[in-house]
């Protein structure tokens, strides 16, 4: 980057290293930040070390404003959220402009990409129903989603989508696959949790707030009549960000949710009273939001339809990665 105009005075090598550091890692807390500020400082002035302890909260974020003032021109940003589930603050470097599939497309090829798209259809649409809004999608599953679905190979006879012309993909084989599920996981888009199922990570959903609620709330804008409309994707009642873990009221049809750790932010707000703010619903054993709500309802997983249709499909079975 060019920044020796004026306006950037004071990013200097240590911001550099700083960002440098940043690219390679994805995501930093404050706490991840102190023993790296001190050692970019330290080698900066070695006359005067800086130790660990000397790295307050107010120079961190002093470095992440005079990063951003001088990369905002190239369309980068560091942005920052709070973890859904320790509520720690993490710092992301985030592109102001491409959504991250776009960012994907520089390093994977479009029948890659679409495969993502079919993996994050499973966590956000398949997997997120009213019954279970688990926001996942278990390893086995995923690999499953090499294969196009039937509704998406519109041209029937054709098994090689590439010459069929625009927006035809092609299938990948299940080892294809899951080479691309584990370099997500490697360039920070996707976890891999201990149980086995992919989500997005907090980064992901920092980068793609926007074009995830254009993809699966476009229904509330769409919705008729009085008809309430149904919310994919729902924000925390209380920090109003996006909740892919965390509780759901326990009256099933409303929309309210909350993070674990916003959960009691929320009541003492209501002077106490442990209810849902909305429908006014008793908040007790809420129901979880995230992959426990999978393991939740006795082990058979919301997408799991072949044990009940003996094998037919219809046209709406086909994102589910259920087809063979
Ligand atoms: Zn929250
Ligand atoms: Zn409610």
């Amino acid at each position: 980057m060019s920044d020796d105009e004026d306006t950037a005075a004071s990013y200097n090598n240590t911001q550099r290293a700083f960002l440098q550091a940043l690219l390679t890692r994805q995501t930093i807390t404050f706490e991840e930040a102190k023993p790296l500020l001190a050692t970019i400082l330290t080698a900066n002035d070695p006359n005067r070390p800086t130790l660990e302890g000397d790295v307050t909260q107010e120079d961190f974020e002093n470095y992440i404003h005079t990063i951003n003032d001088t990369i905002s021109p190239f369309d980068y940003e560091i942005r920052s959220s709070l973890d859904q589930v320790t509520r720690e603050r993490i710092y992301a470097l985030v592109n102001t402009t491409s959504d991250a599939l776009t960012q994907m497309a520089t390093v994977h090829t479009p029948d890659e990409i679409a495969f993502v798209k079919r993996v994050i259809d499973a966590m956000f649409d398949t997997n997120n129903t009213q019954r279970a809004e688990v926001f996942a999608v278990r390893s086995m599953d995923a690999v499953k989603l090499s294969k196009v679905p039937n509704s998406e190979r519109r041209d029937s006879g054709q098994t090689q989508g590439r010459t069929q012309g625009e927006g035809a993909v092609a299938s990948l084989t299940m080892s294809q696959a899951e080479e691309v599920l584990s370099s997500m996981v490697e360039e920070g888009w996707f976890d891999l949790s201990q149980k086995g199922y992919y989500s997005l990570t907090e980064r992901s959903l920092m980068e793609l707030r926007n074009w995830l609620l254009d993809m699966y709330n476009e229904d509330a804008e769409d919705a008729e009549d009085d008809e309430e409309p149904h919310l994919r994707i729902k924000m925390c009642a209380a920090c109003r960000q996006i909740v892919t873990k965390g509780q759901r009221c326990p009256n099933l049809p409303c929309n309210v949710r909350l993070h674990e750790q916003c959960v009691n932010n929320m009541f003492r707000a209501q002077g106490g009273q442990r209810q849902c703010r909305e429908c006014k619903t008793e908040w007790t054993e809420a129901p979880p939001v995230g992959e426990k709500a999978a393991r939740n309802t006795g082990g058979r997983r919301p997408n799991d339809r072949r044990s009940t249709t003996n094998g037919t499909h219809d046209e709406s079975d086909a994102g589910a990665g259920a087809d063979d």
